[in-house]
């Protein structure tokens, strides 16, 4: 049989955007790829970009790179960055030259007028590619699920484990399900069901409630082999538009009645279990007791649950540093946001003993702290991510300075919301994480990936818009439990078929 190679358009869109900031995140926040650079970043990443390329290359595709842009979570991006990216991909797909699209979608990105980018992206590449060509889109579980992202794209799955070890997989699950419609066997159905509430915690899902909503899923998945996948969206916190909540897709070949029931009973088992999904958080002094303990095998490192980057927080809280400096002779490296800071540090010079505030200037809860310090590094900022998430991966702090303070403490003071979630970010820095007694990072499950073997992971109760409290969502666009009053959802599930 000869027949001539498939093409494949390959992207990624990959931001979470949080609706609070009064600024935009624009372009120079973004690593952007085009054109062939975009198979080149695919080839050495961990990510589901880096699966999408992996399974297509191993199926015999032949790949045309679109456009690659990633950034970690901040504000929402600025509306014009947002058109010239969207007019890029359409220049891409109008010229029709592949046989299908699969993009790696974080499915929470926001502009500042529109709440859900990723369904914006999808509906305006499948008007340019018109009915015939399938798109395939691999999304972070924590996206904000739409039905124009179900609606615009015949594939649409979810990474299944938070922290996301999997990310790889969903990419090369992607390709195979578009594949599998490329030759006829798979005729895709998506069923939506959800229900209007957030998770205050207890959101990994190697414990808990939410292990055993993906069992349940698999268990119901493995009896109807029409099924070819299930996948459980947790809505990121900081997102404003209609519909937030808990969201299943269930993906069969051809209608399934079954599908339905499936969607709705596993979204009523979010409802029902609604209460469990709370942490289990230590205290700051206690976090830093289990830190100065002298027989830890490891350092510790603080998951600073408030203040965390990976939920959307600034990274600029100060909490666990102000409690550590009543604590001389303890280690830590603590990583803030404060570009202020970082200015004052290169102007003084490396080796300089300065006077500073630092933090508290991005959070409006927050205060900043003055403290004196010797400037010990300056630099760009920039490191490889060492993964496994994300591993392989360029990313940018901005100008960054390291602060030695008097009492032990090192503080990592970056330009931008750093990806502390990565021994990298430290360690390329000069700061060697085995020598402290603790770390603070701003991330509350994927550090646990990424710096295995490493420390003891621990998460700590911090104040910070990265921890949901009562009040915390501001929002106008939609209604969810438990920020506000929704009543007993009546849960209905809706399907996609092939438009
Ligand atoms: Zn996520």
């Amino acid at each position: 049989m000869n027949v001539s190679k498939r093409r494949l358009l390959i992207g990624r869109m990959y931001h979470e955007s949080n609706f609070l900031p009064s600024f935009r995140t624009d372009g120079s926040w973004f690593n952007e790829h085009r054109d062939e650079a975009v198979l080149q970043e695919a080839s050495g990443s961990s990510s589901t970009l880096g699966g999408i390329y992996k399974k297509a290359k191993a199926l015999g595709y032949e790949m045309i790179g679109a456009v690659d842009i990633a950034a970690p979570p901040s504000a929402l991006v600025d509306d014009d960055y947002y058109a010239g990216i969207r007019a890029a991909f359409v220049e891409c797909a109008r010229r029709r030259n592949f046989d299908a699209i699969a993009l790696d979608l974080h499915g929470a990105m926001g502009t500042g007028s529109i709440p859900d980018a990723d369904g914006d992206l999808l509906a305006a590449l499948r008007d340019a590619v018109g009915p015939d060509i399938p798109i395939g889109v691999g999304l972070d579980l924590h996206a904000h699920m739409t039905p124009k992202m179900l609606s615009s794209a015949e594939i649409v799955i979810a990474c299944k484990e938070n922290p996301h070890s999997d990310t790889v997989e969903c990419g090369e699950r992607v390709v195979e399900l578009l594949d599998q419609l490329l030759s006829g066997k798979l005729h895709p159905v998506s069923t939506l069901a959800r229900v209007p509430m957030i998770l205050m915690g207890n959101a990994e899902t190697n414990a808990g409630p939410l292990q055993e909503l993906h069992t349940l899923a698999r268990s119901l998945a493995a009896r109807h082999p029409q099924i070819r996948d299930i996948s459980l969206y947790n809505v990121m916190r900081l997102m404003d538009d209609v519909d937030m909540g808990q969201s299943v897709v269930v993906l069969s070949d051809g209608p399934l009645p079954a599908a339905t029931e499936i969607a709705a009973r596993i979204a009523g088992e979010f409802w029902r279990r609604r209460e469990e999904f709370r942490d289990d958080l230590l205290t700051i002094d206690r976090a830093l007791d289990l830190a100065a303990d002298p027989k830890k095998a490891l350092p510790v490192a603080l998951g600073d649950m408030g203040d965390r980057v990976t939920a959307g927080a600034p990274g600029d809280g100060v909490y666990i540093l102000q409690a550590a400096l009543k604590r001389p002779g303890l280690r830590g490296a603590i990583p803030i946001t404060d570009a202020a800071a970082v200015a004052k540090a290169k102007a003084a010079g490396i080796g300089a003993h300065i006077t500073l505030d630092v933090g508290g200037t991005m959070t409006s809860m927050f205060q900043p702290l003055a403290i004196r310090a010797r400037v010990r590094n300056v630099s760009t900022g920039v490191f490889t991510m060492a993964g496994p998430f994300h591993g392989g991966e360029r990313s940018d702090m901005g100008d960054t300075a390291v602060l030695d303070l008097e009492n032990g403490l090192v503080l990592l003071v970056t330009s931008r919301p750093a990806y502390s979630l990565d021994p990298q970010a430290f360690e390329s820095q000069g700061i060697s994480i085995a020598a402290q007694d603790f770390v603070v990072v701003k991330s509350g499950h994927h550090f646990k990936l990424n710096f295995a073997g490493l420390v003891e992971p621990l998460l700590v109760a911090t104040p910070g818009i990265g921890y949901p409290f009562p009040g915390y969502h501001p929002g106008t666009r939609g209604r969810f439990y438990p920020e506000h009053e929704v009543g007993e959802p009546a849960i209905k599930a809706l399907s996609f078929a092939r438009p």
